[in-house]
């Protein structure tokens, strides 16, 4: 068992947020944090290729010879290997740069853009890591309230997917992804009553 916490939306849909390995979930797809080469690197990334084994980096491969380098903000699909999610979908988070480079706007892309693709696959639940905050140098409590609150609004608008899991890798980052939820929920209070917090084992 496992402390998690629940951001609950309203009409079946919810926001997980838990520590742990992202190769490790079992949801129907888990986002990659990947970089435009689409060719495997270090953090997560070479994680999920290291544990999907060849056919990820196979199917990569083909993306980038039929359509180049994924640019920052968006997302493509590919089989989940040896994963226990059937499906990685691999988008590029924006370099942190200062924040005055259109970061933030890159970042929301990548979540709507993730979601966006698992909703096109007719998946229901969907893994994230936290993009951007590790060799990319996004500070993470700048990219969670991005990440937080592009998940809110965009996850009510998908026809088929419900779950929105945010599995990060260390307390610190758990820390700022609920905190943000925390926020959301505080702000969006009275306009949205039907936003509910609540901590759960799982
Ligand atoms: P980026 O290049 O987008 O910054 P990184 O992989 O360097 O991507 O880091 C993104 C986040 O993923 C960091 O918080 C890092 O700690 C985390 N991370 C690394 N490995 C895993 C994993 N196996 N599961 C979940 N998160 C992970």
């Amino acid at each position: 068992m496992r402390d998690a916490v629940r951001l609950s939306l309203g009409e079946g849909s919810t926001i997980l947020f838990m520590v742990g390995d992202i190769t490790k979930q079992d949801t129907d797809a888990i986002v990659n944090a990947a970089n435009s080469s689409l060719m495997g690197g270090g953090g997560v990334d070479g994680a999920i290729h290291r544990a999907g084994g060849a056919a990820i980096l196979d199917a990569c491969k083909q993306i980038v010879a039929e359509r180049g380098p994924l640019p920052a903000g968006q997302a493509v699909s590919t089989t989940g290997g040896k994963l226990p999610a059937g499906f990685v979908i691999h988008t590029v988070g924006p370099v942190w740069h200062g924040g005055s480079q259109q970061e933030p706007q890159a970042l929301a892309s990548c979540y709507r853009e993730s979601l966006r693709v698992a909703d096109q696959l007719q998946l229901v639940s969907v893994a994230f890591p936290s993009i951007s905050t590790g060799v990319y140098g996004y500070p993470v409590t700048k990219a969670a309230p991005v990440a937080v609150g592009t998940c809110a609004e965009n996850l009510p608008q998908c026809r088929r997917v419900r779950e929105v899991r945010f599995i990060l890798f260390d307390e610190q980052t758990f820390d700022a992804y609920v905190g943000a939820a925390e926020k959301l929920l505080h702000e969006t209070g009275q306009a949205k009553s039907r936003y509910s917090i609540e901590k759960i084992q799982i």
